[in-house]
């Protein structure tokens, strides 16, 4: 059955998954959202027979109803090769009382690559279906991650160029040395003086800008977006999901149709709200944990029914997880409030007004599903230690906040549902904080030999991503004002 995308801020218009892919954000600055969450039409003993890409396919394409089952086969056949450095995709761990899902095993190791290994053929398929003859010029700012995995995904990619910006003082040295070494000749990478939300604001703000849109026509190009808010960013991360509940049940841990509990290390929101989408299609998710960093807006949010940015912005040692606009919460927003676009254009333009809305109590009824609580950086590095103390794993100040977070709710509830925790990065990406939260000394966070030490420490192998980057050049030194991101893509351009 087709399902068809509406805006979130505008009622009527629907457009097709590949128009929606194609447009990122619909034209008043809404997100697309599907006008049904489509049903799971495989049970969980089929799915647990499945790999990875025979799960992606059962449920991406329930989602992208105008895509033919070639295309989205060859999609899927292109994005989970071997640039992940295992045939389970995303296999999982079980640590400390929970099944760790690595979400890290992509080419950039985070777990952004899981949708943006595909993304670049989903957007190459949906400009060939619509008749697109303009080159895609992808725009993105990242918080760190979305950056190189957006870039290693679009890189020499066939009529699209990609321009990242990211907060020059606001990612991890690792992070900032992935993407500045980034090879392509569509590759481009510019530091803002400013942090992730000014990136974010500042590229939203290009979408919007009509005058722009129509300068950038006249020269064969047309923008579109790999931030988190592309529909086609958020479909292929419902898959690791079921894909998850499919390899408990394999493992004999859960019994089929049994609950489990998910607990995400959240940011702009995206990866919690797949797994809210996963609910919806009928797969036995009992609480979806929200875990937040010092940046605790969401937990806030869902203690209170007030969101509000008006305050500090926090830098932590999960830097990607660094936000106060949430940007994908506005889907759940838009949901629970009946899908009424005008009621959720109201409280977003509140947001954008006064930094802040509040939800009536009718909506707030309608968060049942979730649970929200933070974990403050000793927390966190605790969570780290504590954990390879007892274990022997390493895990990431991301997902440490995740277990943290868990760990409160099951204190609090008494709850022991089967809990799977989603692990976004592999600790090598942040080698620094991970080895400080181990108790060990160095000097230059930045030092790539403290990869070493980690890996005599916790036994895992050092990734290819990292080896990588220790001898490439750097190719990218841009650097700009917040104000002046627009100027900056327009030299790109040459218009
Ligand atoms: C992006 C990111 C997150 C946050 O994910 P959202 O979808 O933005 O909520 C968490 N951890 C890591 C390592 C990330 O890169």
């Amino acid at each position: 059955m087709e399902i068809l995308y509406n805006s979130t801020r505008e009622k009527g218009k629907p457009v097709r998954a590949s128009e929606a892919i194609l447009r990122g954000l619909s034209q008043e600055g809404g997100l697309f959202v599907p006008e049904r969450i489509p049903v799971l039409d495989k049970s969980p003993e089929q799915l647990k027979e499945m790999t990875y890409s025979q799960v992606a396919y059962e449920v991406m394409k329930l989602y992208l109803t105008d895509f033919t089952e070639q295309e989205l086969r060859d999609c899927i056949a292109k994005a989970y090769d071997d640039k992940f450095d295992t045939p389970e995709i995303a296999p999982m761990r079980k640590a400390g009382g929970a099944h760790y899902l690595e979400l890290f095993h992509g080419a950039t190791i985070a777990f952004k690559d899981m949708a943006l290994s595909i993304l670049p053929h989903l957007l190459t398929v949906s400009a060939k279906k619509n008749h697109v003859t303009n080159e895609i010029v992808i725009l993105a700012a990242t918080s760190g991650d979305t950056g190189k995995a957006a870039l290693s995904g679009f890189a020499d990619v066939e009529g699209a160029r990609i321009i990242v910006f990211y907060p020059k003082n606001g990612v991890s040295p690792v992070q900032e040395r992935q993407m500045v070494t980034q090879k392509g000749q569509n590759t481009y990478v510019v530091g803002i003086h400013g942090n992730f939300d000014d990136a974010q604001s500042g590229v939203k703000r290009m979408f919007a800008d009509r005058e722009l849109a129509g300068e950038m026509r006249e020269k064969g190009f047309q923008f579109s977006s790999a931030n988190s808010i592309n529909i086609g960013r958020l479909v292929p991360q419902i898959v690791y999901y079921v894909y998850a509940y499919s390899r408990l049940l394999k493992k004999g841990s859960i019994q089929s149709w049994e609950k489990i509990n998910v607990a995400v290390p959240t940011g702009n929101f995206g990866n919690i709200l797949a797994a809210f989408y996963a609910k919806q299609m009928g797969l036995p998710i009992n609480k979806l944990i929200c875990a937040s960093n010092e940046n605790k807006v969401l937990y806030d949010f869902f203690r209170s029914g007030i969101y509000d940015r008006n305050r500090e912005f926090v830098l932590t040692s999960s830097p990607s997880m660094d936000i106060l606009i949430s940007s994908n919460l506005e889907r759940l927003i838009y949901l629970i409030a009946g899908e009424d676009a005008d009621k959720n254009r109201e409280l977003m333009e509140s947001l954008s007004g006064n930094g802040a809305y509040t939800i009536t109590e009718d909506m707030r009824a309608r968060l049942g599903d979730f649970y929200g609580n933070f974990a403050s950086e000793e927390e966190t590095a605790g969570t780290i230690r504590s954990l390879y103390e007892k274990e022997g794993y390493v895990i990431d100040p991301h997902t440490a906040v995740a277990a943290c977070v868990y760990e409160k709710y099951r204190e609090k509830t008494g709850d022991n549902t089967p809990s799977v925790i989603v692990s976004t990065a592999s600790p090598y990406k942040f080698t620094g904080s991970v080895m400080s939260a181990l108790g060990e000394e160095y000097e230059d966070p930045a030092d790539l030999s403290l990869a070493e030490r980690l890996c005599a420490l916790s036994g895992v192998e050092i990734p290819e991503a990292i080896e990588e980057i220790r001898t490439a050049p750097v190719l990218h030194t841009r650097v700009c004002g917040k104000e002046d991101m627009k100027k900056t893509v327009k030299e790109i351009l040459g218009i």
